[in-house]
């Protein structure tokens, strides 16, 4: 995508995972990348596996459902970068609990890491996009709550609540060429899976799907590449599954 070179892209839970994968994409297509983490070590190694960059990511430890202090460090990102052109909301994790297991605690803990910061970083980067002309978000949301998984119950509501967020900033947003969209992985291939997988559940998951084999952080990466670029430029409030066809 020779329009990506130099666009300035920021990527929230960018250190692992899917994150990283969408990190290593974008760098290199030879845009300038900022994201975000709690985790330090796991940050700085990627920094230092992309040491070829043409742009060298720039990396900031943060969590991201401290809103004035997340808000704080991506406006002080999009500074750094010269602005912010592509913002991707990707920090989540799926905490499970039985429905009996829910507390108020764990409930808005979820919630604040699945839907909460996505809202408020759209919100404090809308302002540049709106100067540079127009922008792409792109949230994470997940087919999961498509098949309704057990023990997911408020990852899947807040899941389901990333479509309506998209949707709803896709209408506000699109006049001024902002362009929002949701990717809904399938099962993918992240540390995060391989805490609540085994190989025989892996070998399950497969089976599911129409497709062989296991989904990786770079075919994530390739929709948001694609969703960021101008071949997507009449693409907005709509949700991307990349799942293999797994039902
Ligand atoms: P992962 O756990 O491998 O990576 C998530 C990254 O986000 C980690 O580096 C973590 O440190 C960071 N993070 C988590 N909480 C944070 C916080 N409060 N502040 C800052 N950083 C934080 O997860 P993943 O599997 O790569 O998932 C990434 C996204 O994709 C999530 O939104 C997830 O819900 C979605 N997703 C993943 C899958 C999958 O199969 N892996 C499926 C559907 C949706």
């Amino acid at each position: 995508y020779p329009d990506l070179e130099g666009k300035r892209v920021i990527v929230s839970g960018g250190a692992s995972g899917i994150g990283a994968g969408i990190v290593q994409g974008f760098v290199k297509q030879g845009c300038a990348v900022g994201f975000v983490d709690l985790s330090e070590d796991a940050g700085n190694s990627l920094c230092r596996s992309l040491d070829y960059a043409a742009h060298q990511p720039v990396f900031e430890t943060c969590d991201v459902t401290d809103i004035p202090a997340y808000t704080a460090t991506l406006e002080d990102m999009a500074a750094k970068l010269g602005g912010c052109d592509v913002l991707i909301n990707n920090a989540g994790n799926d905490h499970r609990h039985t429905i009996e297991s829910v507390t108020e605690s764990s409930w808005d803990d979820s919630i604040a890491v699945n839907l909460k910061h996505q809202f408020f970083a759209a919100q404090s980067l809308v302002k540049t996009m709106r100067q540079n002309g127009g922008g792409s978000i792109i949230n994470l949301g997940s087919i999961s709550w498509h098949l309704g998984i057990p023990d997911l119950v408020v990852y899947q509501t807040a899941k389901a609540a990333i479509e309506g967020l998209t949707r709803s900033l896709a209408r506000e947003l699109g006049r001024d060429n902002i362009r929002v969209n949701a990717i809904l992985p399938g099962n993918v291939e992240t540390p995060r899976q391989k805490q609540w997988y085994s190989p025989e559940g892996e070998a399950e998951i497969v089976a599911a799907q129409c497709l062989n084999g296991r989904i990786q952080p770079s075919d994530i990466a390739a929709m948001a590449l694609f969703l960021a670029s101008q071949e997507a430029r009449f693409c907005t409030g709509h949700n991307y599954w990349v799942d293999a066809g797994w039902r």
